[in-house]
């Protein structure tokens, strides 16, 4: 999923250099709907590419250990102060309202992606410099490939309305 996503937004981002660095283990599951994950990513890499101006690259990178699948997108665009870190995930948040106008956004992005990640009991968090560019991490729970076919198959009651397993 993760190279579908930086493949069709490098193709939608001509001007950009959008690299992954697939650190993966081997297939990597983890229980969430294909349309979410793939939602959150769009999210951040837009961000990303919407909050740099001069240094136009994007390293997405895929990291996994026994229990959680990791995924980072990194810019180096103008980056976000430290007051405003903890902020960004609130809803309507933009650090300058202006800007942000002008660049069409609305502040509900990074709600959305948190909102979707908290719901699967995974971890998203900020790191920022301001004027060096920023890095969003997302932590998900890892799932074996096993259980992963036994969702899919819809083997468990619950998992067939509320999630389907993805190969990230
Ligand atoms: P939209 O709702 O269209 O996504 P938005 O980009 O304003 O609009 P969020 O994605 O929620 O909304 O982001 C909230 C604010 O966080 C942004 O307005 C911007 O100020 C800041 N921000 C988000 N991502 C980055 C980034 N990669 N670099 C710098 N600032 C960022």
């Amino acid at each position: 999923l993760a190279h579908q996503v930086v493949s069709d937004m490098s193709m939608i981002h001509p001007d950009f250099n959008i690299t992954l660095e697939d650190e993966l283990d081997g297939p990597s599951w983890v229980k969430m709907y294909r349309n979410h994950l793939e939602q959150v990513m769009i999210i951040l890499i837009d961000n990303a590419v919407k909050y740099s101006k001069d240094r136009k690259e994007i390293h997405v990178s895929l990291g996994n250990n026994e229990v959680e699948v990791s995924l980072a997108i990194q810019d180096f665009g103008e980056g976000i102060s430290p007051e405003n870190m903890s902020r960004v995930f609130g809803r309507f948040y933009r650090v300058d309202k202006a800007r942000s106008r002008e660049k069409g956004g609305n502040g509900l992005g990074l709600a959305i992606a948190k909102q979707l990640i908290d719901g699967y009991h995974g971890e998203i968090s900020v790191d920022s410099s301001l004027g060096y560019g920023s890095i969003f991490r997302i932590n998900l729970p890892r799932i074996t490939a096993e259980k992963a076919q036994e969702l899919m198959d819809g083997a468990e009651p619950e998992s067939a309305e509320s999630a389907i397993a993805d190969d990230i």
